[in-house]
């Protein structure tokens, strides 16, 4: 077992401090305040490699494993989990999705778009009436020859709007049969596919996230990912990875909220001495500190797993629901050692506690882990 960051981990986090000082942390209330998804960023963490982290460089990714990859997303959700979810949904999703179960010939046109960010990709799976229960989704597609026609509707999809390229799972086949779904690959500008409502939201605003609408969408069957019917199961082992890139963002947005508590329980005095010194909030900052230490365990244990190929239905669950849970308790006892400026917009306090909670819904909420694991534990 290897706790230390290798040389490409230190190099990832010392590229991220960097560019986030330079091209995140001076413009991020403001997108927050606008909710301004701010494409450019995504552009330029595409020039560094990180838009296509797990993508082999053949197809023009950086060819990294899942240890870099976390990293990659906990260094840039420390500076602001908007940019961390992004760009995790980004290249966990969609690019993931087409990575794991697109043929050679869809590699070849969609990954190296999406691996420098000249696209940005969204992926649809939620519906207004299903979420947990996505598997009971609505949203149809009819075979008419070469072409699948596809109505009904998506929400809650990260870069509805922006992204370029979209997967989007469907039902082609009958409700509650897990293989009556399937994935299609969808461009933007495809005759009857667009964007709906822009959720307005309590935390990530500057992540992008917006309705799909299908209206007789055609889309030819070349741009279907694997077979009839393993729509489902293709997303299930999607979310597997999915889940890891989570743990990191929520690991990320807890250091960001401790180390931001931590420096200011020391420089801020009440009764003629630093607020560290009393034990009421130096228990509360070991308190975080042990959890953290916890998450990122579990995090990597998963990310390493993964690198070796092992199933990690149960140990991706165990790490999302576990370091989620952390961010959010963290991001609240960081408000605590604020104060009554932790309640404002002058410290970051607030934005960790407002982004943090994400965390325990995006890609399955906590209870839906509990279901994934409680099921792996008493098969
Ligand atoms: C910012 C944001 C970005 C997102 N991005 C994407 C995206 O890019 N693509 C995409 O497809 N989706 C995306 N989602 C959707 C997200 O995955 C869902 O919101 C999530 O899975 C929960 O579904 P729901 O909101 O419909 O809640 P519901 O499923 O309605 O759940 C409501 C409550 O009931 C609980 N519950 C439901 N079923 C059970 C059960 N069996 N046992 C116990 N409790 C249960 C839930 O845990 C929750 O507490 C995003 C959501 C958000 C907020």
């Amino acid at each position: 077992m290897e706790f230390n960051y290798t040389e490409n981990q230190r190099m990832i986090a010392d590229m991220i401090r960097d560019f986030g000082a330079k091209h995140i942390k001076p413009k991020m209330m403001e997108w927050d305040e606008s909710q301004e998804f701010p494409v450019e960023v995504f552009k330029k963490l595409g020039e560094l490699g990180l838009m296509g982290v797990l993508v082999p460089t053949e197809y023009g990714g950086s060819g990294f494993g899942y240890l870099e990859y976390v990293t990659a997303i906990a260094e840039l959700s420390k500076i602001d989990g908007s940019i961390g979810l992004s760009m995790a949904a980004h290249n966990s999703l969609c690019t993931g999705h087409i990575l794991q179960f697109g043929n050679e010939a869809q590699k070849k046109q969609y990954l190296p778009k999406l691996a420098t960010a000249e696209w940005i990709g969204a992926w649809g799976l939620t519906e207004p009436n299903t979420g947990s229960d996505a598997g009971n989704m609505r949203t149809v597609a009819v075979q008419d020859g070469d072409y699948w026609v596809i109505n009904g509707a998506k929400n809650f999809i990260t870069h509805g709007k922006s992204g370029n390229v979209a997967v989007v799972i469907v039902r082609t086949g009958q409700v509650g049969d897990s293989h009556g779904m399937t994935a299609f690959i969808i461009e933007k500008g495809t005759p009857g596919f667009s964007a709906g409502r822009k959720e307005d939201k309590l935390g990530m605003r500057a992540s992008e996230t917006t309705e799909l609408i299908f209206e007789d969408c055609r889309v030819h069957k070349d741009q279907m990912l694997g077979k009839v019917g393993e729509g489902f199961i293709q997303a299930m082992k999607v979310l597997d990875g999915g889940r890891i890139s989570i743990a990191a963002l929520s690991l990320g947005i807890a250091q960001g909220a401790f180390e931001a508590a931590l420096a200011y329980s020391q420089e801020r005095s009440q009764f003629n001495k630093p607020i560290s010194s009393f034990q009421g909030i130096s228990f509360k900052l070991a308190d975080m500190a042990t959890e953290i230490e916890a998450a990122s365990l579990l995090t990597y244990q998963a990310a390493d797993m993964k690198n070796r190929g092992l199933n990690v239905n149960k140990e991706s669950a165990m790490a999302k629901l576990y370091a989620s849970e952390v961010s959010v308790r963290v991001a609240n006892e960081g408000v605590q050692i604020f104060g009554g400026y932790g309640f404002t917009k002058d410290y970051p306090a607030e934005k960790y506690y407002r982004d943090a909670k994400l965390c325990t819904i995006g890609e399955g909420t906590s209870e839906i882990q509990k279901l994934v694991i409680s099921r792996a534990i008493l098969k």
